[in-house]
């Protein structure tokens, strides 16, 4: 029996999450959901957006499942990550057929390193009228990263990836970010191509079937993430995983949509779609590709939510990919 921590937070995650879990129970398998919660909400109750019994949970889990935190966020969802050590952020970016993207030639992957750059948390403010913000990059965790990066280029049939940074003006920081990088995937047989970030946000608008698998510094990852959304048609249609080296935690990208929470209608398909990298990891591979096919399926007929065109709400969509399993 899987244990999988279910965390939905605040905003739209208190309704995509249990709409994702509904599909995932249809399947039947051997998996214990375990309720827990934290975020804005739970502050507001406790004091404390991450209390400790939840932090505590997470080691009796063999996954976790997320929603979205609200201004709480940095105090959930970053404790989280440094629980179960995660050195890597997936986060795939697709144009599905019959969804209006941008861009309908878009199916790349961002694995953002997860754990340093600007969001360690070392700010000051140094007097009032300057603060500083330290950005730290290791070679162990720039190691980590590109060595995961080699083996999900591999296992996809790739031979290459594009490492995004900023090394021209972060020259000591970038420059041994991007050499670590370069070291191991050399090491491991596999190509890289160096791209300056900024010119690589261009470039993925003009030309995102260029690019399949993109390495890069964390904030960078955030953004360039975002950035991948809009190509593809919003953030209501990309999942993530975060992975550390016992146990992972599952995402949809998007926040928690104050201006359509409550109502019903957040696109659950993001959050779906991260239950199904979650049931891959967990060992139910053959699962996960069925959700992901009736997933895109109901997409492609167009029963979807308001944000994609649709007249769907929440529940309807995974009402109907229940239908279909
Ligand atoms: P937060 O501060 O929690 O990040 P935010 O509004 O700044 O919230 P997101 O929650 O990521 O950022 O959402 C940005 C916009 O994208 C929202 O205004 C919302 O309209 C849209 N959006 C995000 N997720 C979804 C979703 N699942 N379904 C529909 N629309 C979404």
């Amino acid at each position: 029996m899987k244990k999988i921590l279910v965390i939905p937070g605040d905003g739209i995650g208190l309704e995509v999450v249990p709409a994702a879990v509904e599909v995932i129970e249809a399947l039947g398998l051997k998996i214990e959901f375990i309720d827990a919660n934290a975020g804005d909400g739970v502050k507001k109750k406790t004091g404390d957006a991450l209390p400790i019994e939840v932090l505590e949970m997470v080691e009796d889990s063999d996954a976790i499942l997320f929603g979205a935190a609200g201004e709480s966020a940095a105090d959930v969802i970053l404790p989280l990550r440094r629980e179960i050590d995660s050195f890597v952020n997936v986060r795939p970016a697709k144009a599905y057929p019959g969804v209006n993207a941008l861009q309908p030639n878009t199916d790349l992957v961002i694995l953002r390193e997860n754990s340093e750059g600007v969001y360690t948390g070392i700010e000051s403010r140094v007097s009032e009228e300057m603060a500083t913000l330290t950005r730290v990059i290791t070679k162990t965790a720039s190691s980590r990263l590109a060595e995961y990066a080699c083996e999900y280029v591999k296992d996809q049939g790739l031979d290459k990836f594009t490492i995004a940074h900023k090394d021209n003006v972060m020259r000591i920081t970038d420059g041994l970010f991007r050499k670590t990088v370069e070291s191991v995937a050399s090491g491991n047989g596999v190509k890289t191509e160096s791209a300056i970030m900024d010119a690589l946000a261009m470039l993925m608008v003009m030309y995102p079937e260029k690019y399949q698998v993109i390495v890069c510094p964390n904030l960078a990852g955030d953004v360039l993430s975002d950035l991948a959304a809009g190509l593809v048609g919003g953030l209501g249609l990309l999942p993530s995983s975060n992975i550390g080296p016992n146990c992972a935690l599952f995402e949809p990208v998007h926040g928690t949509a104050p201006d359509i929470a409550g109502k019903g209608v957040a696109n659950p398909i993001a959050t779906i779609l991260s239950t199904c990298m979650m049931l891959e990891y967990i060992g139910y591979g053959e699962e996960a590709a069925r959700v992901r096919l009736i997933s895109e399926q109901t997409l492609s007929e167009g029963k979807t939510t308001p944000d994609l065109g649709g007249k769907e709400n929440t529940r309807g969509v995974a009402a109907e990919i229940i239908s279909k399993l």
